[in-house]
Parts: structure tokens; sequence; C-alpha cells
């Protein structure tokens, strides 16, 4: 186990600002260039240790995303507990493989040489998660950190800070304090730690505070990852089960942290003719799952926080929606928590349909045919997920060509996120770059080109004086015309 400096990291936290940003990052700093986080070794003791963190711990992670959050059980074991440690699972079973150079062609060019790719980790760097899935978006980012052998700095949300300040408690307890450190705080703290020089900045969360992050990165010719949201759309054709995708959209929307997740389903897209019988689906659905007095039910996450819940508010008590609400609307400021709400046929310019959601509200936009639905999408910045349910799939190939998205899910909603395969990041408004499985370890490593030659294979035509054979062997060369490059090596003129 690492160092216990619980304590001391509490008594830092209170008044952290630039200077003890500044001397955190020289720590750390002189931790990595120690090398102590090269080997293999080291990086797999850290990640088996992750592991038992969250094993040795897992109750009180519940407890503290039930404070937090109001977070089912199921919820937070299916995607944060388990996530995370499979994340740490992946990582150790392939780290040794994810390290080693990577064989590359060589060319007549530098004949005979053999080259490589070497994954070299980036140094000293900072993440900085959001507060709807606090322990997975603090610590997923830190596993693919340790995994590259960096020192890192996590800063997770205040707004969920029970969940903050467990972590705060645990790192230290598991992990090599040296090189792996935890900052509680707010924008004061993390402002102070963007002041610094990084080597990554790996940002979860708004795209406004994204763009601040991205300047204070400029700074110091900082790359950065930015994990965003956007507004992630669902096209329901009618040639569908419709059961089936009934469940996974509530699956998707409201089972996961109420709709406050980045993938959730922002609004969904179906031809006029075929709303009626999906909204009676979703009623009788929502009704199954969540009771009669969904406001009671205890599988629903509740509203983070007073400011999310006004921001919700907001949007179903603009004007341009009024009457729209045909299911839920239910509403308790005091918990705070919104029930699941569906409306229909929103206009384009109402606030609900120009901010990402985040929360139980879901519109639905009809089109008179579902091809129609791509130029909807299309009209919008470029969303972090869009789902597409259907049974034709010429819709399904059209869909993929046409629908620019970080990721995309046919006949579901969210699970592709759960596979270390694929790679789980945005694109235009919804962020750049992307994380998970052994994207996780390229996004935290540097991929360092390595030419080795011995002495030999010396080309004379190379140096100057450059004579006309020589720039005629040298055309040939570069030009990989090898019946050229014989016949300027042999003198002959080519006809
Ligand atoms: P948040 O309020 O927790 O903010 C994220 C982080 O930014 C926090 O650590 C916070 O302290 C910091 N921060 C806030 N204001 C700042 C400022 N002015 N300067 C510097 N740092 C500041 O989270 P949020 O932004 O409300 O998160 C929700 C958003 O995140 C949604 O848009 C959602 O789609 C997106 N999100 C994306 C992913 C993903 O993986 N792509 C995951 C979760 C959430």
């Amino acid at each position: 186990m690492g160092d216990k400096g619980e304590e001391g990291d509490r008594m830092a936290l209170m008044k952290f600002d630039n200077e003890s940003a500044a001397s955190l990052v020289s720590e750390l700093r002189g931790s990595f260039n120690s090398g102590r986080t090269r080997g293999y070794e080291w990086r797999a003791v850290q990640l088996k240790m992750m592991v038992k963190l969250i094993d040795n711990h897992e109750s009180e992670i519940v407890e503290a995303l039930r404070s937090d959050l109001s977070k089912p059980e199921m919820e937070s074991f299916i995607s944060e507990i388990s996530m995370t440690k499979n994340s740490c699972k992946v990582s150790l079973k392939e780290l040794k493989h994810w390290m080693k150079p990577e064989r590359a062609k060589t060319t007549l060019t530098s004949f005979p040489s053999s080259a490589e790719i070497v994954s070299e980790p980036l140094g000293v760097v900072l993440v900085i998660s959001a507060w709807n899935y606090p322990f997975l978006l603090s610590l997923d980012p830190v596993i693919g950190a340790i995994a590259a052998g960096n020192a890192v700095v996590l800063k997770p949300s205040e707004i969920s800070p029970a969940t903050s300040s467990l972590m705060a408690r645990l790192l230290p307890e598991y992990l090599d304090r040296s090189v792996v450190r935890i900052v509680e705080g707010a924008v004061a703290e993390t402002t102070a730690l963007l002041e610094q020089r990084w080597d990554k900045i790996f940002y979860t969360g708004n795209g406004k505070v994204g763009r601040i992050v991205m300047a204070a990165a400029a700074k110091h010719l900082t790359p950065v990852v930015l994990e965003l949201g956007g507004k992630s759309p669902v096209v329901v054709d009618s040639n569908i089960n419709l059961d089936v995708a009934v469940k996974r959209i509530i699956a998707g929307k409201w089972a996961c942290n109420n709709g406050q997740a980045c993938i959730a389903p922002d609004y969904v897209i179906t031809p006029k003719s075929f709303a009626p019988k999906l909204i009676d689906a979703f009623k009788h659905t929502l009704e199954k799952f969540y009771g009669k007095d969904p406001l009671e039910s205890k599988d629903l996450s509740r509203i983070v926080n007073s400011n999310h819940f006004s921001r919700l508010a907001k949007l179903l008590d603009d004007e341009k929606v009024a009457g729209k609400i045909v299911h839920g609307g239910q509403r308790d400021e005091k918990r705070p928590t919104i029930a699941p709400t569906i409306l229909l046929d929103v206009p384009q310019d109402s606030l609900i349909m120009n901010e990402e959601i985040f929360g139980p509200l879901l519109p639905i936009i009809t089109v008179d045919k579902v091809e129609d639905s791509f130029n909807v999408i299309n009209s919008k910045s470029k969303p972090l997920a869009a789902y597409l349910f259907t049974k034709n799939k010429q819709l399904e190939k059209d869909f993929v060509n046409a629908v620019s998205a970080g990721g995309m899910l046919i006949n579901d909603t969210c699970i592709h996120l759960a596979l270390h395969t694929l790679p789980f990041g945005g694109v235009g408004e919804s962020g750049m770059g992307s994380y998970h499985g052994k994207f996780s370890f390229d996004a935290f490593s540097h991929k360092k080109a390595v030419l080795h030659r011995g002495f030999g294979g010396e080309a004379s035509a190379r140096y100057p004086p450059y004579t006309p054979k020589k720039q005629r062997l040298l055309r040939a060369l570069l030009n990989g015309d090898i019946i050229g490059l014989i016949l300027a090596l042999i003198g002959w003129p080519r006809v």
C-alpha cells in the first residue's frame, strides 16, 4: 500500500492555489523523471491495487453514489463499479502486449534497417472529471494514464462530493502517492491546476468548460482529450420489434442515471404515422418499470442538485413547449426529482431542442418518412452517440453513412460504451480524442518512431557533390523505380 498521507492531502486542499499546484506538479515530475513508472511491474502493481480498492470498498462506493445521486445500487454496480474494475482487468491482461514496440515496415530509402513504434509515457497528466458517473469517469482515465506509465493528478467533480471525498481517502491508501494524486475542489482549484504545464489534459464535462481547458492547454502546447456531450438522437423506424425497442430506449434514458448520462438518448425521431403506437408503448412500459407514481420509485436517480433541477424546469416551462407533454411532467423541487417525461413535436427553436437535456425529459419529433430524420440530426452539432432502431438493413447502412457521431449503436442504446474494443469519444462539438481499452493506453502514450541502422549500406549518392549520375540514382531510389535504379547503377540510359 502507498503512503497514508490523507490528512496532509486534506489540509493541502483547504488552501490549494497556484503555488500548491506548481509544487504538486514539480513533485510528480520528479517522481516521473526518476523512471519508476516506466516498467511493467510498477504499472501492474498499481492496477492490481486499484482492483483491490474496488473489491474492499464496494459498499462504500455504492453509499457515496447514493448520497450524491440517489443512484440505485444495481446501476452503481453495473455502470460504475463493474466497469471500472473491468477496465483494470483488461489493462492488466493486455498491458505487456500493449507495451511491446510495434514493428513497422521499412523501405528502400533506409535499406538496410529495421523500424519500430515505441509507446512511451507522456509524463505528468491531469484528469478532470464530471459528476454524473463520478467513480467511473474519474478512475477510468486514471487507469489509462497509469497503464501507459504516467504520473497523474485527478480532479474529481465538486458536484458529487461524497464520491470525490471517498476517492481522496482511498487513492493514497492503495496507490503510489508519489505518482498518483487527487485534488478535490471546484473552479478555483481546477483553475490553479490548469495554470500548470501538463503533458496531457483529459477533461470530461460540458463544452463551455472544455473551451476553458483547451485555452489553458494551448498556453503550454499541451494536448487534450475532451470528452463532452451533445444531443444524442434515436431514430425509430416503424419496422421494429416495438416492445424490445422501447425497453432498450428506456434503459438508456431513465435507467442510466435518470437521463443524466452523456450518451443518454436526448430526443427521438419517428415517422408521424408511427408516433401514437410508440408513445403508447412508452407509457405502458414506463408504468411497468417505475409504477404509477415514478417520483416514489427507488429505481430512478434523483436530479443531482437544485441548479440542474431549475435548468430542467426551465426547459419544461418554456412557453414554446406548452401543451406538448404527453406523459409524465410531475416534479418535486425539494428532493429534487422529475418523473420520466415525454413531449411530442416540440418546435425546433424551443430551448429543449437547442441544448443537451441531460435529464429525464424526452422529446419525440415526427417526420413524414424515416429518412427525413437524417436532415434533422445533421442540422445540429455532431452528437456523442446516435441510435437507430430498424429491421431495414438498407436504412441501417444509410444511417451509418449519412450521420456523423462519436459512436453509433443499431437497435440498442448506450451499451457500445461497455466494449473495450471500441474507441469511446466525440467528434466536433461532442469532443476530441477517445479512450477505453487500448485506446486509453494510446491516449496517454506518445508513439515514438524509432529507425535502427547499422554502419553498412552506404550509398555515396546521398552525399555531395551531386553529380548527374547521383541525381539519377537518387531520383530512381526515391521514386521506387527499381529498373531505373539498376540502369543508373550500371550507367545505361533509360529507353
Ligand atoms: P461538472 O460540473 O462536474 O464539470 C466538470 C469538471 O469541470 C469538474 O471537475 C469541475 O470542477 C470543472 N469545472 C467546472 N467549471 C469550471 C471552470 N469554470 N473552470 C475550470 N474547471 C471547471 O460536469 P458537467 O460539465 O455538468 O458535466 C456534464 C456534461 O459532461 C454534459 O455535457 C455531458 O454530456 C458531459 N459528459 C461527457 C462524458 C463523456 O464521456 N463524453 C461523460 C459524462 C459527462
